[in-house]
Order: C-alpha cells, then structure tokens, then sequence
C-alpha cells in the first residue's frame, strides 16, 4: 500500500465520490434556475468503474473513509448497488453519504442494509417558506422525512449541513439549532465559499463564522469542545455545557488546508486534489484505454502529489474553479 502523499506532509485518505452532477433542488448558492449542462452520459463513469476507482482507492492507496456526493447522489440509479459493492471490497471502510435527504425516506433502509454508516443532510433552514426561497422547490417537508428515516434506518449520527446567507436565513441560526438538538442531529454551519455556477459569491456579503457564533452566542452558552479536531473541517464547540455539539466549518475565514486528508473524484472520472483545484487528473480516459489498477493508482497518486498547500482563496490571483460545486461533489 502506497498511501496519497502531496509535498507538504499530508496524506489523503477521506475520499469524496461524485455520482452525478445532476440535482433535483437549485439552491440559489450553487446553480441557476434553470439548472446546468449536465455530463453526456457515456461522459458518466459506470458503475463498474466507480467501484473499480473506489477499489483502487482504498486497496492501494489507503483511503478508509469514502463520501458519496454530487449532485444530488440519490438520483444515481446504482446508488446502493454501489454501496453494497463497496462494502463487500472492505468490510471497514467508512462509507457516507452527503445528500439533500429527497427520496431518502424510500431509500434510508437499504442504503443501511447496504452497508452505508452514515447520511450528512444538506438543510438551511426550518421555515418551509425559507426552504422554498432558497432551493427554488417546495419540498422541506420530504427532507424532514428523509432525516427521520435516516435516524431511524441507523444511518446517524446524522449530520445536519447548513448555509447561512445574508438577509435570507442568517437570523435563523439558533432556531435550526434548537430544532437539530430536540432531534439529535448535529449541525454544522459552513461557510459561502466561491463555488457557484453563477460566480456570484461576494466576500463581503459572505456570512462569517464569527457573525454565525455571534448569533448562536445569544441563545446557547457555547465552549470551544476539547477533543482534538485533526483533519475535521468542523471547529466543534459545546452547546450548553455539553454533551451536544455544533460545528462551524470556517473554509473562507478559518482555512484548515494544512490539515486536509480529502481527495476527490468527479462523475465523470476526474480526479481533484482540492475543492479550488484549477486543474485535473483524468482517471476515465486511462482506465478507458486500458490502464491497469497499479497504473490508475500511479496516476492518482501523482495527481496529489502537486496538491497546493492552501486553496488561496485570499490571493490577489485567486481564480474560481472551473466547475461549480455542484458538478465537483461538495
Ligand atoms: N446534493 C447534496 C446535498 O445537498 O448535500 C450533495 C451536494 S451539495 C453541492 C453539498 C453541500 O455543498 C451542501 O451542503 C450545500 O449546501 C453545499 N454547498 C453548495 N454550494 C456551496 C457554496 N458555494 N458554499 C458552501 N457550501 C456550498
């Protein structure tokens, strides 16, 4: 096994798989209303070959964590074949999903049975009308659903995601907390970072981890957790003296790129050693032309090592990716 090491000492081994770049929501933050252009489909890994990447991933270069994303991953019709291929490949690796919970309530119990460990919900807000306003759909009821089916099939702790924007839902931070709390999903405010479809991201009317800590500050007494946060995107603090916790994922104002483990594969095969990468390595077409597994874990291997040591959003030159987040897999 020769793990995915870059030139600034760090080693990655959490791995987020895109399974499609389509969505059924179009939240105002990452897409336009009319959606995008989608991948052609023969573009598309298969199924075979996102089983034979996430293979090679974690039987050669180390990876113990595997995060299915997207997209929206519950639109991808393999998906908990996927998984229980996956699972039958290494009986220990961590497999996740990170979803907007549509549909969940339909699939939360075969994705356990699948062998799934745990569901991370995307949810900014507990107002339907908000919900509605920021996705550009009706449907906050179905994602409620799909969170209690997520706990319910076992499938926790569930991690609630959410995105505060200025003037839309950035007083409503104590309220989505107090709702996680009475249900036992741990939330996890992250920061508007420069990643939508649109490039419409202003520093300035970004909502800070401070202003978000601020606001929570004025209804829950909240203490720095004391375990030690090691390559978690989340700063964990204390709510109430405990044991309930909420995190804040500080991308923009408080990078963690020193201590980044993650690597990620696109759906149409790519791979990206950062969120902000501006350049890829092409994992379909090698394996298309008959690359062998040693040779894709070569290559893949390669590609992290010129991994940049920090995602230089604060440079002068800073230069949005390409891709939006949507079709890299947040
Ligand atoms: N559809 C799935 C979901 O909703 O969780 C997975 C993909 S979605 C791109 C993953 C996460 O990225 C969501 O929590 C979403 O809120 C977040 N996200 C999208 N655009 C973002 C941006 N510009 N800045 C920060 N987070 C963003």
């Amino acid at each position: 096994m020769q793990p995915l090491l870059d030139q600034h000492g760090r080693t990655a081994t959490d791995l987020r798989v895109s399974l499609t770049d389509r969505c059924n929501l179009r939240c105002t933050y990452c897409m336009p209303p009319e959606g995008l252009d989608w991948l052609p489909s023969d573009e598309q890994l298969t199924d075979d070959e996102v089983v034979r990447l996430i293979g090679v991933a974690v039987q050669r270069l180390g990876v113990d964590e595997v995060r299915f994303t997207g997209g929206e991953p519950l639109v991808r019709r393999g998906l908990v074949d996927i998984v229980r291929r996956v699972r039958a490949l290494d009986p220990d690796v961590e497999m996740s999903i990170t979803t907007n919970a549509l549909g969940l309530a339909r699939t939360a119990h075969a994705l356990a049975e699948a062998g799934l460990s745990r569901a991370n919900v995307s949810l900014d807000t507990i107002r339907s009308e908000t919900f509605h306003q920021i996705t550009r759909r009706d449907r906050f009821a179905d994602v409620v659903e799909g969170l209690a089916a997520a706990e319910a099939a076992g499938l926790g702790p569930v991690k609630v995601n959410a995105v505060l924007l200025r003037g839309v839902n950035d007083d409503q931070a104590p309220e989505l907390l107090a709702w996680c709390l009475e249900r036992g999903y741990h939330l996890r405010f992250i920061e508007q970072m420069p990643l939508d479809a649109q490039h419409g991201w202003d520093r300035d009317a970004m909502v800070t981890a401070d202003e978000i800590l601020a606001s929570l500050s004025a209804v829950f007494r909240l203490a720095p957790a004391s375990e030690p946060r090691g390559s978690a995107p989340a700063e964990l603090f204390l709510v109430d003296g405990g044991p309930a916790t909420v995190g804040v994922i500080a991308s923009v104002t408080r990078p963690f790129c020193g201590d980044c483990d993650r690597v990620r594969l696109t759906a149409d095969g790519q791979v990206r050693n950062c969120l902000f990468a501006r350049s890829e390595s092409d994992l379909r077409l090698a394996m298309r032309a008959g690359a062998d597994d040693e040779e894709l874990a070569e290559r893949w291997r390669a590609a992290m090592w010129g991994k940049l040591p920090g995602h230089g959003i604060d440079d002068p030159t800073f230069l949005q990716p390409d891709r939006p987040m949507s079709a890299i897999g947040g």
